[in-house]
């Protein structure tokens, strides 16, 4: 399936999780075999071209992007956890969101030395969420140098930043 067929099966849902805001709704797109194994095999693609040795996916969605696309590519998933869900000791970063902070942890003895580690989610906004990720593999001793979305919100400048940070920025599709 073409990238322009995959956007068909993303569902938009108005006012959510607040007023005014569209939200880009995967659960259709997954639910589609065909268009969610079209979207496995795009990701795995790309990071068999970046050369990535392993993938990291933030939690929740983006374990099913990278959990997919690293078993496809033959490469080890590394989940990006929400705070205080990791049973071992863990290193953290806090970062902004629109209204308050969130938090990303990993297990940093998941991360060999000089690994060239890729980042998947379903979806790229301000790229703070990236961003943090990025650091966080970075400071456990991982190169990153590419991230890969399945949508891209151009207008929010989050591939920009990225871009910005020294980020290679790679995305299906676009909602403008
Ligand atoms: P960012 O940090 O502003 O780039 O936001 C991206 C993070 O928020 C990703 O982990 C997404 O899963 C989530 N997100 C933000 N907006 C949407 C949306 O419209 N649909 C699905 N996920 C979203």
């Amino acid at each position: 399936m073409s990238p322009d067929d995959l956007k068909t099966l993303v569902r938009t849902v108005p006012d959510f999780p607040a007023p005014g805001i569209l939200f880009r709704d995967v659960t259709t797109l997954i639910g589609h075999g065909a268009g969610f194994a079209a979207c496995i095999g795009h990701l795995a693609e790309r990071t068999a071209a970046a050369g990535a040795e392993a993938l990291a996916g933030m939690e929740a969605r983006g374990f099913i992007f990278g959990a997919g696309a690293a078993a496809r590519a033959g490469l080890g998933f590394l989940p990006v956890r929400k705070p205080g869900k990791l049973p071992v000791p863990t290193i953290g970063v806090d970062y902004a969101l629109e209204y308050g902070q969130d938090r990303l942890e990993i297990d940093p003895t998941a991360v060999l030395a000089g690994q060239r580690i890729a980042i998947v989610d379903d979806l790229i906004a301000t790229g703070g969420t990236a961003l943090a990720a990025a650091d966080l593999l970075r400071q456990a001793g991982a190169v990153v140098t590419h991230a890969f979305f399945v949508i891209d919100l151009p207008d929010l400048g989050g591939a920009d930043r990225l871009r910005a940070a020294g980020l290679t920025v790679d995305a299906l599709m676009q909602f403008p």
